[in-house]
């Protein structure tokens, strides 16, 4: 017998699955609207302007040396500024110990990885439903899992009060992992208001944030806006943990740039954290990649690269937001009866449709349409080409 004879293949990825059933369909009209990646109104990958103005400045110029183990001390710097505020005091009190991660992925596995080390005993909360990618990370740092409850599936919007109460019915000092902003898959954001209610329960109850903040701009367009959450926690004087991604607001998908944040009591406890982190990731993968980051930080360090960056995220956001409108005005316009209100009110890279497995079958069987079978649209395949091919599709199998 062979040594991997006992080796059956994984389960494909549910995900990635769909991009490899797009592209073996030969059809003409067919539209991938599975894959979390933002495609231009034609339908293509985009490079943002700001991220080719810092390649230009970084050709050529650019030793190949390691980075810190902990990652660019720029970036880092950078992306604390982002995600906590530029004055903020816990950066100036150097109370965040903070690492560059491979991306927003890389990020919540350091974390998880961190908890099962230091906090043996502990648990996640994760919403139901979530990227399905959190379950798999947790699982492997070994760290045992519970859900919380998020979504409505009747009302394709917030179940706030199922929210608050496995809230208020977990253990004392629980580690939660929420979503910063455009919740994935749902596209469905507790209010300002609703956030403070949150923050204020995890404050009664000792809970433990740990922010996945994954699209920081592109929900509403404002990096600072979409912050908000995260620093309503900051006010409510919560210490809490944070994965940040480049993925999606830079457009920096492949080259996995990103960081993990966690807020400490003082500067020393800090510095233990981040040693540890380091520690971490040193037998993994050594230190993390020195392009994207550099990338990241001469954006963010330059007041005008910077501005062009803010528009161009908010080019991004504000397209979504069009094709959302666009989307829920030609179903409405074919005289669907069914409610697509959720279509405008979710936010961010997803609209949870609430269409069936079986309605997305049909979907891709009989207009080439491919999506994950939970019913998520990936508002960033929807163009002005084939918004209206895609609203028709909608509309014949719902109805
Ligand atoms: N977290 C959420 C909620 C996401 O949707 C994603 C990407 O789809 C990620 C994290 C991680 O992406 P990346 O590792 O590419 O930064």
């Amino acid at each position: 017998a062979s040594l991997f004879g006992h080796v059956e293949p994984a389960p494909k990825d549910p995900i990635l699955g769909v991009t490899e059933a797009f592209l073996a369909d030969p059809s003409p009209e067919k539209v991938n609207v599975g894959v979390g990646a933002y495609r231009d109104d034609n339908g293509q990958p985009v490079v943002l302007e700001c991220v080719r103005e810092a390649e230009r400045r970084i050709a050529g110029n650019l030793n190949m040396e390691y980075l810190p183990m902990g990652g660019s001390i720029k970036m880092i710097e950078e992306s604390l500024k982002l995600a906590y505020g530029e004055e903020s005091d816990f950066i100036k009190d150097k109370r965040i110990a903070a690492v560059q991660a491979l991306s927003g992925t890389g990020a919540c596995r350091l974390f998880a990885d961190f908890q099962k080390r230091f906090l043996p005993d502990s648990q996640i909360y994760i919403p139901t439903p979530t990227w399905s990618n959190h379950h798999n990370i947790w699982r492997d740092a070994q760290v045992p899992q519970n859900t919380f409850t998020y979504y409505h599936p009747e009302s394709r919007g917030l179940d706030f009060s199922g929210l608050m109460n496995d809230i208020k019915n977990a253990p004392d000092g629980s580690f939660f992992l929420l979503h910063a902003c455009a919740h994935n898959p749902t596209g469905v954001d507790p209010t300002e208001e609703q956030w403070r209610e949150i923050s204020h329960q995890f404050k009664v109850k000792k809970h433990f944030p740990f922010f996945d903040m994954a699209y920081q701009g592109f929900a509403s367009g404002d990096p600072e806006r979409d912050a908000k959450a995260i620093r309503i926690f900051l006010e409510d004087g919560h210490q809490i943990g944070c994965a940040q991604s480049y993925a999606k607001n830079m457009g920096l998908y492949g080259q996995r740039a990103g960081c993990l944040s966690i807020l400490c009591e003082d500067e020393m406890q800090a510095v233990a954290v981040k040693s540890q982190l380091q520690q971490i990731a040193r037998p993994m993968y050594s230190n993390p990649p020195v392009h994207g980051a550099l990338v990241v930080s001469i954006i963010l360090n330059d007041p005008e690269l910077k501005s062009l960056w803010l528009k161009e995220v908010k080019g991004m956001a504000d397209r979504i937001i069009g094709m959302r409108k666009a989307l829920k005005e030609n179903l409405e316009k074919l005289g669907s009866p069914l409610s697509w209100e959720h279509v405008t009110n979710q936010i961010g890279m997803f609209c949870y449709s609430g269409m069936t497995p079986e309605q997305v079958d049909r979907l891709t069987n009989e207009y080439h349409i491919y999506m994950t079978r939970n019913g998520r649209i990936s508002m960033a395949g929807v163009t002005t080409g084939n918004v209206s091919y895609l609203a028709n599709a909608i509309h014949d199998v719902t109805k």
